[in-house]
């Protein structure tokens, strides 16, 4: 089964705003995203707010904050359920009306009490539809007398439900026995004048089918939700969508709840835990594209535009998807090399000046500060999978080395000579114009053949002097960034370091 192409495609997304927008979360957007914009479709995002204990606004602002950032743009809304209670009334009145629906008066004591009674008889614990049994003239003064009740939906006595899946289609998980799904809940308990806020499964319905929702994608976990909706959409006589349930997620064999909480600070489950890691957007939605998808093409390099282009809803797979950390890295090293680099640039910043890194004031006078930072990004750019990487790496254009290296100052500084060959060094430093990486290589060049030294002799105690590392790169290109003053004063604070560090 595929799409219904007698209705116009309508997606939706319907987070619950009871945490930050998860990994998995935003999977299931993307995909009715991607549906949406490769059908000429609508993406509607509506909130999930009914349970106003566990709702927040914080919550709220962090999934739209992240759905931006993601670039998963809704083209509707967003919808906010507890703003459309009157909707949901209107529509429980009908079902009433039509006597589809039953006030049940049980406590919550009394079902547990037959829930156990139904387990120790061997029976399925449904409801036993106690208050349907009940003479209409009682329930009217039930109700007048203001006693609490939930309203439930009665399930046909007999034959089964479908749900119209497209990925579990086949499989009996669709098929739904009525007699075995029990009168189900649709409010929470409360009284004529003080009525109980319908449930889930009632208002998805009702806002999916005025949405005109054509196609609902999300977690597998809403499949049996499925089979009560479809009865509520027969019930109104509205068209049923189409479902896609997407499999689960799995990371070391373990399944990832959208319940779980940021608990490892590297590898956060939330998509603004993964921003500020320095995850980039491109490639956080080309991994998750791949989670219970697969695309004919070997290569797992999927820019957003291939993607529209090639996602199709017979490409997701029925097996649980594994969440592979190394390769979301490997995707983000890729778009970190290959994205425009002005614009890697700017994401990069952000990063360096929260380690308190003063490019600006950095930057040589020589060099315009804009153009170096991107010319010392990217220098370190091969080192770098991550954004919040580049401070680390490249302390050393913003910091002096105030101790170096401790393999380097045994096989480096404690060569004999090296005090010397710094100075020597500075001098020919001094006077090399213009402060470029040729004019540089060639001044060491000639210092290096005037003292019997090969070139790597003289480069390893001044990499090491200028950036306290044994490996970096292109040691001019540093030397180049560091300006001609630094530079010269690295070297002679090297030279000091190492007469009050003698080799012992
Ligand atoms: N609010 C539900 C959730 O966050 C939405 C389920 C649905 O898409 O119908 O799981």
């Amino acid at each position: 089964m595929s799409i219904n192409p007698t209705r116009p495609m309508r997606v939706r997304f319907a987070p619950s705003p009871t945490g930050f927008l998860h990994l998995g979360g935003a999977r299931t957007a993307l995909f009715n995203w991607l549906l949406a914009k490769q059908n000429n479709g609508v993406f509607i995002l509506r909130i999930e707010d009914t349970d106003a204990e566990r709702s927040t606004e914080e919550s709220t602002g962090q999934i739209l904050d992240s759905l931006q950032w993601l670039g998963l743009q809704w083209d509707e809304g967003p919808y906010f359920q507890s703003q459309r209670l009157e909707l949901y009334r209107e529509h429980i009145e009908r079902l009433y009306k039509e006597g589809k629906i039953y006030p049940a008066f049980e406590s919550p004591e009394e079902l547990e009490a037959e829930r156990e009674r139904a387990l120790a008889e061997k029976r399925n614990p449904i409801y036993n539809r106690a208050s349907l049994r009940l003479p209409k003239e009682e329930v009217d003064r039930r109700l007048a007398a203001g006693e609490r009740f939930v309203w439930r939906f009665k399930v046909p006595d007999e034959g089964h439900t479908d749900v119209p899946e497209t990925l579990m289609s086949g499989a009996a998980d669709c098929k739904f026995e009525n007699a075995a799904m029990g009168d189900f809940v649709i409010s929470r308990a409360g009284t004529m004048k003080e009525p109980g806020w319908p449930l889930y499964n009632f208002c998805c319905v009702v806002d999916d089918a005025l949405m005109g929702i054509s196609h609902v994608i999300r977690g597998q976990e809403h499949l049996s939700n499925a089979a009560r909706q479809v009865l509520l959409y027969q019930a109104f006589g509205y068209p049923v969508p189409t479902f896609t349930h997407l499999p689960l997620i799995m990371k070391n064999n373990k399944k990832m709840s959208k319940r779980d909480k940021d608990a490892d600070p590297a590898f956060p489950v939330s998509v603004s835990g993964r921003r500020d890691l320095g995850y980039l957007q491109e490639a956080t939605v080309n991994f998750i594209s791949l989670l219970g998808c697969s695309y004919p093409m070997e290569e797992e390099i999927f820019p957003v535009d291939v993607l529209i282009k090639n996602f199709n809803l017979d490409r997701l797979q029925k097996s649980n998807a594994n969440f592979d950390e190394d390769k979301y890295l490997f995707q983000n090293a890729w778009y970190l090399r290959n994205l425009p680099r002005e614009d890697v640039v700017e994401r990069v910043k952000p990063f360096i000046e929260a380690a308190g890194y003063d490019w600006e004031r950095a930057a040589p006078v020589s060099h315009g500060a804009e153009k170096w930072l991107a010319d010392i990004i990217g220098l370190e750019i091969e080192r770098c999978k991550l954004l919040s990487e580049f401070p680390a790496a490249l302390s050393y254009f913003f910091i002096a080395p105030s101790e170096y290296e401790q393999r380097g100052v045994t096989k480096i500084f404690h060569n004999e000579g090296v005090p010397e060959l710094l100075d020597a060094v500075a001098e020919a430093l001094l006077l090399t114009t213009p402060f470029t990486k040729e004019a540089m290589e060639d001044a060491l060049r000639r210092l290096g053949d005037a003292k019997g030294l090969g070139f790597g002799k003289i480069a390893q105690p001044v990499r090491l002097a200028a950036t306290g590392r044994t490996a970096s790169p292109g040691l001019f290109d540093v030397l180049e960034h560091l300006g001609r003053e630094e530079v010269i004063r690295r070297l002679v604070k090297a030279k000091e370091w190492l007469q009050s560090n003698p080799k012992t």
